[in-house]
């Protein structure tokens, strides 16, 4: 045991993997360049920000009333609606389904809240083959790992951990030339589309005035996805609504720009209701789970704010955390500023109560929120009640209480000003610097220098010279 939380070791190896940072440096400054543009190229952005934070503001204050309007619709359109408290509701369902209808193989698109209830596992652990074909998805899918960033999922693995992977899946080695890797997963892929029994997509929006969801992608993967298979199940965050279409409008404006700084993305598919008789394609059946898992319990609470995001991952490629530790080293399935408010937010401060302080609390991501998430703010907030809750650790909490009790006393507070200008003397530099520090300084000085106290205090300096000036020991002038 070195003494380091799950946490601290994740965040240190991350440090130590040079491909790691400079991709994700790479990723967040073409991410974050291009939305940039797309805001300039759209105008008054401010004002399109200022509409889309009313419409999730509206949404999610009248939650209630559009997911079950959007239910009705959507069983209106021939579909089923099936609403799940918990992440175990939502999997049994889509289970209970798959062994119904005999399904043994399941091609899936990008979806975080599949991944947030673990649902992979879940099917596999039945006998049912599931495959990825988000390209970044299968990717990790074959090296067994999680998503590194809610868009770009694969930014972690360069062309040649790539080549290996796809090598080893095809049983002989595989150029790394990018044209040949793509070329693989499209025909592997292609395969598992055809043999597909059951389509499972995510959800990027739902309108609740016609039942419909809408997908965005620019693979087209989502399309074969949900039209292919003779099955086609939904699983969406329950926050996931917009009352109208007009009001899809806005929000997938802002989706695009800010997540891939695109106008639009190549593919935008709307669904309402499985096939119809003379349709050209699409399932014979459509399933909508709705899933809950620990967002009622936002509501009408000082973090129903949350609820607003529109997962464009926007934040994440304006975080200097992000941009040093990468997604993985959160260690849940949302990562960067929107993940430390979610995660602790859905699975408890007690597990996941480091994540409020992988932040600078610089507020670029509340910056760059197309919907105006107080990021920065709701990160305070649960560094807040953590506190408040005693969650804190108890050396931390001992330190701040010796603080505050020197703290509110001049004299106690000017005796221990001078008693660590004392005890710093000896491990300063010339320049009045200490390289090494002990006990609680020993990881500020890990990476970087701590000035020592200065030997001379404030107010010693000032009853000198500035009564020379004509000032008062309170600092006050006459
Ligand atoms: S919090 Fe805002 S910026 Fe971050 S993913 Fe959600 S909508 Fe995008």
């Amino acid at each position: 045991m070195n003494g380091k939380s799950a946490f601290q070791e994740r965040v240190g190896k991350a440090l130590e993997d040079d491909f790691l940072r400079r991709s994700v440096r790479e990723t967040q400054d073409r991410l974050r360049g291009g939305r940039v543009a797309a805001a300039a190229d759209w105008g008054d952005w401010e004002a399109l920000r200022t509409r889309g934070e009313a419409i999730r503001r509206h949404t999610v204050e009248h939650l209630d009333v559009y997911l079950d309007r959007f239910a009705t619709r959507v069983e209106e359109a021939g579909g089923h609606i099936f609403f799940a408290d918990t992440a175990e509701d939502a999997r049994r369902y889509i289970l209970q389904l798959a062994v119904a209808k005999g399904v043994s193989s399941v091609v899936k698109s990008k979806s975080m809240v599949s991944e947030e209830i673990g649902l992979n596992h879940a099917l596999e652990a039945e006998g049912v083959e599931v495959t990825e074909t988000d390209l970044g998805e299968f990717i990790i899918q074959l090296a067994g790992e999680t998503p590194s960033h809610i868009i770009a999922p694969a930014i972690h693995k360069n062309r040649k951990q790539v080549a290996e992977l796809f090598s080893r899946e095809a049983g002989r080695t595989l150029s790394d030339a990018t044209e040949a890797l793509t070329a693989y997963a499209r025909r592997r892929l292609r395969e598992k589309f055809l043999r597909a029994d059951m389509g499972i997509t995510g959800c990027n929006f739902g309108v609740a005035e016609s039942g419909s969801v809408v997908l965005v992608s620019n693979e087209g993967n989502a399309r074969l996805t949900s039209s292919l298979p003779r099955i086609h199940v939904v699983v969406m965050g329950m926050e996931r609504l917009v009352p109208r279409w007009k009001d899809l409008d806005v929000l997938l404006t802002l989706l695009t720009r800010s997540a891939t700084g695109q106008k639009i993305t190549s593919y935008v598919t709307a669904i309402t209701g499985p096939r119809r008789s003379g349709d050209a394609d699409g399932p014979e059946e459509l399933h909508i789970v709705v899933v809950d898992n620990g967002r009622s319990a936002l509501l009408g609470t000082k973090y129903q704010h949350v609820l607003h995001c529109i997962r464009c991952g926007a934040c994440l490629n304006v975080c200097p955390v992000y941009r040093h530790i990468g997604g993985h080293a959160y260690g849940s399935v949302y990562s960067g500023p929107i993940g430390a408010v979610l995660t602790p937010l859905l699975n408890g401060l007690e597990k996941y109560g480091e994540l409020p302080y992988a932040s600078s609390l610089c507020g670029a991501c509340t910056e760059a929120c197309p919907v105006r998430i107080p990021l920065h703010e709701l990160l305070l907030e649960l560094r807040r009640d953590q506190v408040e809750e005693g969650l804190s650790p108890r050396v931390e909490q001992m330190a701040f209480r010796g603080f505050a009790w020197m703290a509110e006393d001049p004299k106690r507070f000017f005796a221990a000003a001078k008693l660590g200008q004392w005890l710093t003397r000896p491990l300063a530099d010339e320049a009045g610097r200490l390289k090494k520090g002990m006990g609680p300084l020993s990881p500020w000085t890990e990476s970087r220098d701590f000035p020592r106290p200065a030997s001379q205090a404030f107010r010693d300096w000032w009853r000198r010279e500035g009564r020379r000036e004509g000032g008062t020991d309170d600092g006050s002038t006459r």
